[in-house]
């Protein structure tokens, strides 16, 4: 079961391999261990994301840093990223490898995240990446099945097919989603995927011959007999998820006064994991739609640099301007392939009737769309 469905992941992927993995976080921190991040170095991602993405990085013995997000996109900004390492960084005279100059810590890797299900801009990173020989994890756990259109290969290539390795999470509330905790990871690199089939069962290949000290991160053999059940409905649920997104466009058209709709680049292919609008006033909003019953949610409200967790790296209010001004503004609008007209009409009618400052109504709950993270919500 497991194995069947690695090679039609990855065949879905078009990456080379697929390592079934117990769930995205795994998937990430098996990933950097395997792309070879040493303690203390340093890798670089945004601030705007799941913790996941730093839980991993930290715990594969490296501290995370960030740069700060592209305004219209909200994915990793490939120019902040340059200006980093032309200005935080510096050469190792010694080894010759690129030095955090505050920290004196190596910079081994990059972990953009393709967040909301939009990729992020990877041509000019994986430019950079080969100037100051970094590896690339593609956070790729709200991505399945999302495209970009590379100039430098000159096609269209998928989510989880472009970095060094990429990660996937099929916890219940992504795109595809397991029964359970589940993830996997993609590469097109023999090795890496040898180590991180190592890595997810006790560093072992043959039962009891331990090569390295691994983990217990298997993916289980009945979440992956249910994923490849659903991976085959996989294109037409992102199908609809997309047309979801333009009826919503559609909807809200004629009213953008004090709304920003989310921005597909023209070279990225969107599988709208999340529809994520933004609004000046958005706790007013927000409280608005709970009163109609329509559940939404904020992806996600406190930066990492800003969290009691990161204390310790030191940032402070106003590292990450962008990061920071989007926080206070996004909103999650209910998303999910089987969100019909009736209920996107009904959205959006709140949202306008919020944002003209009138009352609301209660109507049927529209709810079931925010699984993702929200464990305990
Ligand atoms: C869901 C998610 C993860 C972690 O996946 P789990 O399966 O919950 O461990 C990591 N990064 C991002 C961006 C995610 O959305």
């Amino acid at each position: 079961m497991v194995e069947q469905f690695e090679t039609e992941f990855a065949q879905f992927c078009e990456a080379e391999y697929c390592v079934g993995v117990g769930n995205g976080t795994d998937a990430l921190r098996f990933a950097l261990i395997a792309a070879g991040v040493q303690p203390g170095d340093t890798v670089v991602t945004v601030p705007n994301t799941f913790i996941a993405t730093t839980e991993a990085i930290s715990q594969a013995g490296a501290r995370p840093d960030f740069v700060d997000i592209d305004e219209r996109t909200y994915n990793m900004d490939a120019r902040k990223l340059q200006e980093y390492f032309e200005t935080q960084c510096c050469p190792d005279l010694r080894t010759g490898k690129l030095l955090n100059k505050k920290m004196r810590s190596p910079v081994t890797g990059i972990v953009p995240v393709h967040l909301y299900g939009q990729m992020t801009d990877m041509d000019p990173i994986l430019e950079l990446a080969e100037r100051y020989k970094l590896f690339v994890i593609e956070d790729a756990c709200q991505a399945h099945g999302a495209t970009y259109f590379s100039r430098r290969e000159n096609r269209w290539k998928k989510a989880g097919s472009m970095g060094t390795a990429g990660a996937f999470s099929f916890y219940p509330g992504k795109n595809l989603g397991a029964c359970g905790e589940a993830g996997a990871v993609t590469t097109n690199d023999s090795t890496l995927a040898g180590k991180v089939r190592m890595l997810r069962d006790h560093g072992q290949l043959q039962k009891y011959r331990h090569e390295i000290e691994g983990y217990n991160g298997r993916l289980d053999a009945i979440q992956a007999g249910i994923l490849q059940v659903k991976l085959k409905h996989l294109p037409r649920w992102n199908q609809r998820r997309r047309t979801i997104a333009r009826r919503y466009d559609e909807l809200f058209r004629s009213h953008l006064d004090g709304i920003i709709l989310p921005y597909e680049s023209p070279r990225t292919k969107a599988v709208y994991h999340l529809y994520v609008i933004r609004v000046k006033n958005r706790d007013q909003l927000q409280m608005h739609l709970t009163q109609a019953k329509i559940m939404t949610q904020v992806h996600y409200p406190t930066p990492l640099h800003l969290q009691k967790a990161y204390a310790t790296l030191g940032h402070k209010e106003g590292d990450f301007p962008v990061t920071e001004g989007a926080v206070a503004e996004i909103l999650s609008l209910p998303m999910y392939p089987q969100l019909n007209h009736h209920q996107q009409e009904r959205i959006v009618q709140e949202v306008i009737k919020s944002l003209a400052g009138e009352a609301g109504s209660s109507r049927s709950p529209i709810v079931g769309s925010f699984v993702s993270e929200g464990r305990a919500d």
